[in-house]
């Protein structure tokens, strides 16, 4: 198949079929699949990059339960995809909308997601009245291009939740840093938006512990470091000189001038020309 080049032409992205195969139910930890796919013609000329591309994309959008951002650096951090291969994402997206896998889309709800929306809008304004729809409102105006952006990592901003509690950005960084840095990965591989967010926030914020204190950022690691070209420690910092008993040679540390280095990402990197 030819190289396409990816071009933006939408702001979202639909699977095909999606409404027609899918169990219409916003709650389900599962999507459907088809047990004879590979049979499938188009599925089958298609690569094995594609052809995971598109199930995980299935996937995420059995997960956001709407249309998917259509924006190629969004999809691979939402499906976890290695930063080495980001760069394979629009291309294999570009050729999922030609073989008609995609359907290219602006709204990002489709019409049955629409319905259930507002039987739920409904159901809510019922039971909270009017407290409830001012903060419908709220949630209305927060639409995509935000969610596309959305970090947790830097997530600074004041959430109402479901229930109707304002969380204050203080407490938002906090319960998102709880999460984030905690060794389960439950939470972490579900608020991808800030409607996710707002869905879980009550969840997980009774899952931080009253006590729970947000780590100090630990300092950055530096070392002094002998130039390589020294000719007296050929930058290993010490040196070999006569020992003054008389007998052989013993390693003192050379006087040369040190740079200091500091640990970034595994690497180190020179800081300063000079350190003591
Ligand atoms: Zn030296």
């Amino acid at each position: 198949m030819a190289k396409l080049k990816y071009e933006k032409t939408s702001a979202y992205l639909e699977i095909k079929n999606w409404d027609r195969f899918q169990m219409k139910r916003d709650d389900m930890p599962w999507i459907k699949d088809y047990v004879d796919k590979e049979a499938d013609p188009d599925y089958g000329s298609l690569t094995m990059l594609q052809r995971y591309l598109f199930d995980g994309l299935c996937r995420l959008r059995g997960r956001l339960q709407k249309r998917i951002c259509n924006d190629p650096e969004y999809i691979a951090r939402a499906l976890c995809v290695k930063g080495v291969e980001h760069k394979y994402v629009g291309c294999a997206i570009a050729v999922l909308i030609m073989c008609g896998f995609l359907i290219p889309s602006n709204e990002q709800l489709d019409f049955a997601e629409q319905s259930r929306v507002e039987e739920k809008r409904a159901e809510e304004s019922r039971e909270r009245l009017a407290a409830a729809s001012a903060l419908e409102t709220k949630a209305k105006t927060k639409t995509s291009p935000i969610e596309c952006e959305f970090n947790p990592f830097t997530y600074e901003s004041e959430i109402v939740s479901k229930s109707g509690r304002v969380f204050n950005p203080v407490e938002v960084k906090r319960i998102l840093q709880f999460h984030l840095s905690s060794g389960d990965p439950f939470w972490k591989s579900r608020i991808h938006s800030v409607g996710n967010l707002r869905s879980n926030i009550d969840t997980m914020d009774g899952q931080v512990p009253s006590d729970w204190i947000p780590p100090v950022p630990q300092p950055l690691k530096t070392r002094c470091v002998a130039a390589p070209t020294c000719p007296l420690c050929r930058g290993t910092g010490t040196k070999r000189v006569p020992n003054p008993s008389g007998e052989g040679f013993i390693s003192v540390p050379c006087d040369c001038p040190k740079r200091e280095e500091v640990l970034i990402n595994h690497v180190w990197v020179e800081r300063t020309k000079e350190c003591t």
